[in-house]
């Protein structure tokens, strides 16, 4: 993005009036959004709230270098609604508090905030507040959201038990081949053997990752998943949470990892092993989750119903085995500790 020199500040009040009359809207929960000392909303009766924050940090969970406003914006959306999926829940109100440095222009603001607004409307989220502070060095936002589920219906971590199947939705490994394709420094010849619409894919997938609210939706709905959790950080990582919480073990099948044809093509090219991307690859967005073996078909079928794309990958096994990656010919080994950082 461009960067000027730090003379030009913007006026908090100005912006924040505009920030309402562009991205406001209405609706009838809302009974004040912006514009109060604090937002008033109606949660349906019968419902728990279910709430989720996140802070993001200039150099730390992004670059501007790299990433523009909007996909800032996007992304940082995208990540609070995933979380509210892995919940079961519906993702409602959004509120969102930024710490301008002097050098961000007014208009990037506005981008990050378009960005912000095209993941929300995707799934009726509304904004309704925030706050707005000057930053001596970085950007920083902080996005709330708010969501609710019929009382008594979330998912949890907790819940897998032994011999339940260990399922994703989607596919694995995108998001990391679309950041190495952006920042690797090296445009490698192998790189320019990479189809543009691969490519494109992966990048897109990077930027543009989809939340799978409708899924975690149905997945509480339908009572079919004893345990649930998002794939943020990679699958190794966010496994282990599962299998933490839950007190039990697992046994993942490398070879039905679901990777898509362009990361394969990727990893052909970059010579790295597709299953190791699917394993290590953070901000899929994916669900994890589990189910017992007595609902699996009854799952698999809804699934293809729905046409909502689900893959068995591994069984939940007692808590003394920990967590192990068996290969197709049956070869066992832990599975790596460390999952992959995007900006560490
Ligand atoms: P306070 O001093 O009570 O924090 P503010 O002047 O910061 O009040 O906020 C006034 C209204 O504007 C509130 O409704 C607040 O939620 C909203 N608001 C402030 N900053 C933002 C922002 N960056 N994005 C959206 N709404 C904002
Ligand atoms: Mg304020």
């Amino acid at each position: 993005m461009a960067r000027r020199k730090a003379t030009q500040s913007i006026q908090e009040f100005p912006l924040i009036r505009q920030l309402q009359r562009r991205y406001e809207r209405r609706s009838p929960l809302i009974r004040k959004g912006i514009g109060d000392d604090a937002a008033v909303v109606s949660i349906p009766s019968g419902d728990w709230a279910v709430l989720t924050t996140d802070l993001l940090a200039e150099g730390i969970h992004f670059d501007l270098h790299t990433a523009s406003p909007a996909s800032v914006g996007y992304r940082a959306a995208m990540a609070n609604l995933s979380d509210i999926a892995a919940m079961g829940a519906t993702p409602r109100f959004l509120l969102i508090s930024i710490a301008i440095p002097a050098e961000i222009r007014a208009a990037d603001i506005h981008a990050l905030y378009r960005g912000l607004m095209s993941a929300c409307d995707q799934y009726d989220v509304r904004l309704i507040g925030g706050d707005t502070s000057a930053s001596r060095r970085g950007l920083f936002l902080s996005i709330t959201l708010i969501g609710t589920t019929p009382l008594g219906h979330a998912l949890f971590r907790k819940g897998a038990r032994v011999g339940d199947g260990i399922y994703v939705t989607g596919t694995l490994g995108d998001s990391l081949a679309g950041l190495q394709l952006l920042t690797s420094r090296r445009a490698s010849r192998r790189e320019a053997a990479l189809t543009l619409v691969d490519r494109k894919f992966l990048i897109d997938r990077h930027r543009h990752p989809t939340a799978r609210v409708r899924e975690g939706l149905w997945l509480n709905q339908a009572e079919l998943a004893t345990a649930a959790i998002d794939l943020s950080d990679g699958l190794s990582g966010d496994l282990r949470h599962v299998c933490e919480a839950s007190r039990v073990g697992a046994d993942i099948e490398l070879s039905r990892l679901p990777v898509s044809p362009a990361c394969r093509a990727y990893a052909g090219r970059e010579n790295l092993d597709p299953s190791a991307l699917a394993l290590a690859g953070g901000e899929d967005y994916e669900l994890l989750f589990t189910v017992a073996a007595r609902d699996e078909q009854k799952l698999e079928r809804q699934a293809r119903a729905r046409r909502f794309p689900v893959t068995r990958i591994g069984t939940i096994r007692s808590r003394r085995f920990g967590l192990q990656s068996v290969d197709s010919d049956g070869t066992r080994a832990p599975l790596p500790i460390t999952s992959y950082r995007h900006f560490t």
